[in-house]
């Protein structure tokens, strides 16, 4: 029997999606990952694992920031709308990465109508004892956001996979003092920004519980700062992934985690595989071959997620454009179609359907 797109969604981040295999352009076909014969009968969806609210979908849900950011009506509907508008197997609220760092203390800069909420000044300087905010998950706009949750789930949960999204400790520890502090703090004393790493765990633990309890069935984590184009690769292994680790961990395999970094993370996929999500969403800059091929050597069956560019492809391409990287990020080996990052607000809708029906098709070709 054909299964649903929420169906091949969960089972790709069980690991039980086929890898796309075979797409043949003439050329060698990918190396076949599952013995499994059923797996050629499988299917490719397309999800996006970071944000991907446009204005265009706006104007189709009626569901606009600033609101969505804040309210939990609106804010559900514009997800739901990755749904049913986009066709996105999953959806995925909030929008932004500030939702940790304001609870902090944070003071945040409202994007209105066109621009996600940004961080105007930061709560802490290096030196200041972080303090972990009591009912950390009764503040700010975590109400709004399980709230939206346990709407999603009633009114898009049959067909999509309901995910929620949180900021990893190392890119909330970035928020709490500032991105550049951080990353010198991060070469020269690295103890001194240990407290809000610690800090940014236990309260990432406690918003992981709580997503869990609102119904998500699958949960995101962004860790845009623990990118290689931010921090080493020994600074990833001592500063992020053991906090990331730790996240995983509390989650205690209830639901799928993805963890997403930004960049080329070549030196380090295996060590993003050994936090414990349970898949991975990179971008295009990864060797994604290579990468699959290091895990397949070291028996590592993480699915890997990606990698259409939403720039170059989504919002400045055509839906060929579009196709065309579908096609490659799925002969690449990954096991589910994402964009790479955060789809601009400004990217046409007709692009992110392509996205979806070029997904759509690749099982035909199989
Ligand atoms: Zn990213």
């Amino acid at each position: 029997m054909e299964k649903t797109t929420r169906e091949q969604v969960l089972a790709a981040l069980r690991g039980e999606g086929a890898y796309p295999v075979a797409i043949h352009d003439g050329a060698q076909s990918a190396p076949l990952h599952r013995a499994d014969t059923n797996s050629l009968r499988s299917q490719v969806a397309a999800i996006s694992v970071c944000q991907y609210a446009t204005y265009e979908l706006m104007e189709k849900t009626g569901a606009f920031w600033p609101q969505a950011h804040y309210e939990a009506a609106p804010m559900a509907r514009l997800a739901a709308g990755g749904a049913t508008v986009i066709g996105l197997g999953a959806v995925r609220v909030p929008y932004c990465q500030t939702v940790e760092a304001e609870i902090y203390g944070a003071k945040i800069k409202d994007g209105g109508r066109t621009h996600i909420p940004s961080i105007a000044e930061h709560p802490y300087k290096l030196g200041d004892t972080p303090e972990i905010p009591a009912d950390f998950v009764k503040k700010g706009r975590i109400p709004a956001i399980l709230e939206a949750i346990r709407i999603l789930k009633r009114e898009v949960g049959e067909k999509a996979v309901v995910m929620g999204s949180i900021v990893g400790p190392f890119s909330v520890a970035a928020n709490l003092v500032g991105i550049s502090a951080l990353l010198k703090a991060s070469l020269r004393k690295p103890d001194s920004i240990l407290p809000y790493i610690e800090a940014a765990t236990e309260t990432a633990q406690q918003y992981a519980a709580a997503v869990i309890e609102a119904g998500a069935d699958a949960l995101v984590i962004e860790d845009m700062m623990a990118s290689l184009d931010m921090i080493s690769p020994r600074t990833y292994r001592a500063l992020a992934a053991p906090y990331e680790t730790r996240v995983i961990a509390s989650v205690g395999k209830r639901i799928p985690v993805i963890i997403h970094i930004c960049g080329k993370l070549d030196q380090v996929m295996t060590d993003i595989a050994a936090t414990g999500a349970d898949a991975i969403s990179v971008e295009s800059a990864v060797d994604i071959p290579a990468a699959r091929q290091k895990f397949d050597e070291a028996g590592i069956r993480t699915p890997i997620i990606g990698a259409v560019h939403p720039i170059r492809a989504l919002l400045e391409g055509t839906p060929e454009d579009v196709a065309a990287e579908v096609r490659k990020s799925a002969a690449d080996g990954v096991a589910l179609i994402s964009p790479d990052c955060a789809v601009a607000p400004n990217t046409p809708l007709a692009n992110l359907q392509a996205m979806v029906e070029a997904a759509g098709a690749l099982q035909e070709r199989r």
